[in-house]
């Protein structure tokens, strides 16, 4: 039974949609309804969108240190609340305990760095080409950013998302995804208790579709900040680009650990197993492609089909679990479509494959960890996001073809080489490309910061986190002061272009 009842945050109050509807928020390992949330209309977006930007003219000349002082304390009430917003996580979305924990930690980590930018946000001060005048360039904020989020990491990336464009100058209307509403109403709660002034941050909650379309079009909406699969992100960039809105996209990966002949094979082994089976393989950065050197590629196989066998599925809060479910039955359902699309293909399963069907794990949305084998680097399992615990294990022979079958698809986000080998090693930093490389670990486990992001069409170029971040949820503005009480002409509009 329902004991929560999650509302729209809007101009600083929380308020049920006006359309009264309602969606349930239900556990993926058992289909238990944890809370109701609230179905917004266009309408509500409305509201939302005009909330924020009525805040914006005086977030925009609020002191950025003492914006700065309000992120500090969200961080610090975060970090007292980690474990019980760990075990809403949990029962949310499905991943373990563990993960979910690591995904708060996230949000502390990048609430705590980007609080800091609030005395930073460096500009350029540099000498002018002529005398008594002064030349430097600041930030400037955009004004209403509309934040678009994901399930798969439902705390951290909102705060990539909103911290920086906080800490600018912005204000925010955010709109999660529907399968976790409860972490993003826990957030925007955090953040007002932190002392946030009503209307800076606003909050919609419902399905994409219609009111995506509608937050995006809105015409006080000037930037959108979106992470989601290739398709939604296509889809906005359509409509943003016909809009000339500005645009962050961070979409979809066929992320790769290519190991080679010389590698520490178990070392490679537990990078492949954590990073291909955690989060139920629904990590943007999860490792869906083994690229394995011959000369280890048997050993590697026979020890990574053992490993999976041996991954216990379960509900995320149990200690005893290792792998949780994937997040809803139109996802379990596309990870299961895969397999018979391998073996037609000519893949083998080598372990998992199954959706299981006994006890309690008939009632969630489980799949098994699940190793194709006999996989050719065009087959559709090597080239399409399943995001699912299923990873495929394509052989090459040598460094070269390692090369080029990483590189061999429309995604770019993350890589892996396990080499003993400083020249290999070298060599793949070089010729990714990928957003972010790893030598010697697996793909997940970006630090917020270094810019995170990924190349191809994984995205349109921006990076979340890191300084990256700050450019774009800010533009440049370059300032000219000419201090010498006559007109002075930029020397190329002097004397031919010859300084004067
Ligand atoms: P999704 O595209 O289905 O949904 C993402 C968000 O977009 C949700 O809030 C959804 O409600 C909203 N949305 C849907 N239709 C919309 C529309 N027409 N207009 C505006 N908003 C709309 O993605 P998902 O299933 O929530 O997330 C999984 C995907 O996200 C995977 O492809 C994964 O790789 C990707 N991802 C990428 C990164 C990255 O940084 N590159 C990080 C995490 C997840």
């Amino acid at each position: 039974m329902a004991t929560t009842h999650l509302k729209n945050y809007i101009d600083g109050r929380w308020v049920d949609s006006s359309s009264g509807d309602a969606f349930e928020d239900t556990d993926p390992a058992n289909g238990d309804i944890i809370a109701t949330a609230t179905k917004s209309t266009t309408a509500d977006v409305d509201k939302a969108v005009e909330s924020a930007r009525r805040a914006y003219d005086s977030w925009r000349l609020f002191p950025a240190p003492k914006r700065g002082e309000i992120l500090y304390r969200a961080g610090a009430i975060m970090l007292d609340r980690k474990d019980d917003l760990a075990r809403e996580m949990t029962l949310e979305m499905g991943k373990v305990l563990a993960e979910s924990k690591g995904d708060v930690q996230e949000g502390i980590d990048m609430t705590y760095y980007i609080a800091g930018e609030g005395r930073r946000q460096f500009g350029d001060v540099v000498p002018a080409e002529l005398p008594s005048k002064w030349a430097m360039s600041m930030r400037n904020p955009h004004g209403v950013i509309a934040a678009i989020t994901p399930w798969n990491f439902p705390f951290a990336i909102p705060t990539w998302k909103i911290m920086p464009a906080l800490i600018l100058g912005n204000t925010v209307v955010f709109k999660p995804a529907s399968y976790t509403p409860m972490l993003a109403v826990r957030l925007v709660e955090i953040l007002e208790e932190a002392g946030l002034p009503k209307g800076v941050l606003n909050l919609v909650l419902g399905p994409g579709g219609a009111l995506g379309d509608h937050l995006v079009q809105h015409p006080s909406v000037d930037l959108i900040s979106f992470t989601g699969s290739s398709d939604t992100g296509a889809h906005i960039s359509e409509i943003a680009g016909r809009l000339l809105k500005r645009v962050s996209a961070e979409l979809g990966g066929k992320n790769a650990i290519v190991v080679l002949d010389d590698a520490d094979v178990d070392l490679a082994l537990d990078g492949i197993v954590w990073s291909a089976f955690g989060t139920s393989g629904q990590r943007c950065t999860a490792a869906s492609r083994v690229i394995a050197h011959h000369g280890v590629a048997n050993d590697l196989i026979d020890k990574l089909v053992g490993r999976a066998k041996k991954l216990r599925l379960g509900h995320g809060l149990e200690s005893t679990t290792d792998v949780g479910p994937v997040v809803s039955k139109a996802a379990q359902d596309k990870v299961a479509s895969y397999m018979p699309i391998a073996e037609k293909e000519g893949a083998t399963i080598a372990a998992g494959g199954r959706v299981p069907t006994e006890g309690a794990l008939a009632k969630g949305f489980f799949h098994e960890p699940t190793v194709l084998v006999d996989v050719k680097p065009n087959m559709r399992v090597a080239q399409e996001e399943i995001f699912g615990p299923v990873t495929s294990v394509i052989e090459v022979k040598s460094v070269d073809e390692a090369v080029k079958v990483l590189n061999n698809t429309k995604y770019g986000l993350s890589s892996s080489v396990y080499t003993r080998n400083i020249n290999s090693a070298f060599r793949f930093m070089r010729d990714a490309e990928t957003g972010i490389v790893y030598v010697n670990a697996g793909t997940i486990g970006a630090e917020i910061q270094l810019p995170f992001g990924g190349m191809k069409s994984t995205g349109n170029g921006h990076r979340e986190a890191g300084r990256a971040a700050l450019d774009v949820y800010s533009e440049w503005k370059s300032i000219y002061v000419d201090y010498s009480g006559k007109l002075q002409r930029a020397q190329m509009d002097a004397d031919g272009g010859k300084a004067p």
